[in-house]
């Protein structure tokens, strides 16, 4: 039987909603308590912390509990494997999404000693989604979990060992090896080292916005638009490119798309602009508004609450689905300084830097290596990579190979 696992917190608290995260990420399941609407509940909050109301309280099915946990502490109460066996291997991968563990199982099947370290769960990004629709191989689609789950267990059958909860905070260079250090300040070491950190979405911070991820808010229009299919109405959140394309996308499946644009004007380029305010254009645009929360009914998004920012004004909006396209940030901010990044912070591999070849004496990079020999960064993180699972594991395969070729030239 599952763990039985009870989280009281509260809605406004950052914490509780971290924790629900991780635990979410991990696949825990979990009960959820919000002691505002649940009087018995404080109570008991308030009894066993000597009076005082701190949350998030976590009780576990042998009665223990913490209060106010680190994701490290909740790891090891849940006995997340943290810590390495060995200091040094072949290959320190970091980041547990689909192109880091393809990278793994690559290159563990090889025989490569292969240590991969992912800060939340194994599965990265594509584990968030309620269904994968477009990898090949799965005619009906897979759930986002059970496709990382699958990938995960194939990592495991070629012995990759794997951390989680470990989240890398610098990488260095060190005795020869590449290194990387924890935020627990633990040096992990590898001949080779392969960021496969990936990208995130960056999110509004309103209301309502963590509880309908993959149930009505979405961030990839070619991922998730076909599931709306025949809708009514689909709402795109953003002024830029991505929005507009993306809105433009969506219009092939729903009624009506509703462009909500915080500024007076759209940021897309004129091409784009001229798409979607001509006419006959399918999307309908509305300026100086904001979201100000997510409603939703039976776990599913229902409706939008939005404020005309210049008259002060709220109204709500049904809705099939949220779609935000308000920016990606990679997460690549503990390489900066040691490599060569884009304008955005997407990691410079192979081509991209014929122009930069600093480290690299007397030798043109391999394929998806960065600016720092040995160093290699696969799929979203990378500067070009296309944001998408099968294009990500696609790179895992063949960062693999490029780290084998490295490898054996050392
Ligand atoms: C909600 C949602 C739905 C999507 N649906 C689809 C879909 O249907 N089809 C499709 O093709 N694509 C989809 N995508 C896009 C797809 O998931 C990504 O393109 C893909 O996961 C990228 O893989 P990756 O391995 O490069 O990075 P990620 O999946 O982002 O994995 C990177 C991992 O690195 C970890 N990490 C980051 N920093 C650190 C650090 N400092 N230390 C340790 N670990 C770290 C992260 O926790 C993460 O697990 C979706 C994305 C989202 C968000």
């Amino acid at each position: 039987m599952e763990p039985e696992i009870i989280v009281y917190g509260a809605y406004w608290c950052p914490d509780c909603r971290r924790a629900k995260k991780f635990l979410g990420e991990q696949f825990i399941p979990f009960h959820w308590v919000d002691i505002e609407q649940d009087p018995a509940a404080e109570q008991l909050v308030l009894q066993m912390n000597n009076g005082r109301r701190i949350i998030p309280m976590i009780v576990f099915s042998d009665g223990s509990f913490l209060v106010e946990p680190t994701n490290a502490e909740l790891a090891r109460k849940l006995n997340l494997k943290t810590e390495a066996r060995q200091k040094y291997y072949d290959l320190l991968i970091i980041g547990g999404g689909p192109a880091g563990l393809t990278a793994a199982i690559y290159a563990a099947r090889e025989g490569v000693e292969t240590l991969l370290v992912e800060r939340s769960g194994l599965g990265g990004q594509a584990s968030l989604t309620g269904g994968i629709d477009n990898f090949p191989g799965f005619p009906e689609g897979i759930s986002g979990q059970e496709f990382s789950e699958r990938v995960t267990q194939q990592a495991r059958r070629f012995g990759v060992e794997m951390l989680q909860a470990v989240d890398i905070q610098k990488i260095c260079r060190h005795d020869g090896y590449q290194c990387a250090m924890t935020t627990e300040d633990v040096h992990l070491h590898g001949r080779a080292l392969l960021i496969a950190t990936g990208a995130r979405y960056r999110r509004l911070g309103v209301p309502g916005e963590d509880d309908y991820i993959g149930a009505g808010i979405h961030f990839c229009a070619t991922c998730d638009g076909p599931f709306y299919k025949g809708a009514k109405h689909i709402v795109v959140v953003g002024g830029g490119n991505s929005a507009v394309e993306e809105g433009l996308h969506l219009s092939r499946f729903a009624e009506k798309v509703i462009l909500l644009v915080r500024g007076d004007r759209l940021t897309a380029s004129q091409i784009l602009i001229d798409k979607v305010t001509e006419p006959r254009s399918p999307i309908h645009i509305r300026y100086r508004t904001a979201v100000q929360a997510f409603e939703g009914a039976n776990s599913r998004l229902k409706a939008v609450q939005v404020l005309d920012v210049s008259t002060g004004q709220t109204d709500v909006l049904s809705t099939a689905a949220a779609f935000i396209f308000i920016g990606q940030e990679p997460n690549s901010l503990f390489t900066q300084g040691h490599l060569e990044l884009d304008d955005y912070g997407y990691i410079l591999t192979g081509h991209d830097l014929e122009h930069k070849l600093n480290g690299h004496t007397g030798r043109e990079p391999f394929a998806f290596e960065t600016s720092v020999p040995g160093v290699f960064a696969a799929g979203d993180v990378r500067h070009g990579s296309t944001k998408q699972v099968a294009s990500a594991v696609g790179e895992g395969a063949a960062v693999a190979i490029a780290i084998r070729q490295y490898l054996k030239s050392t």
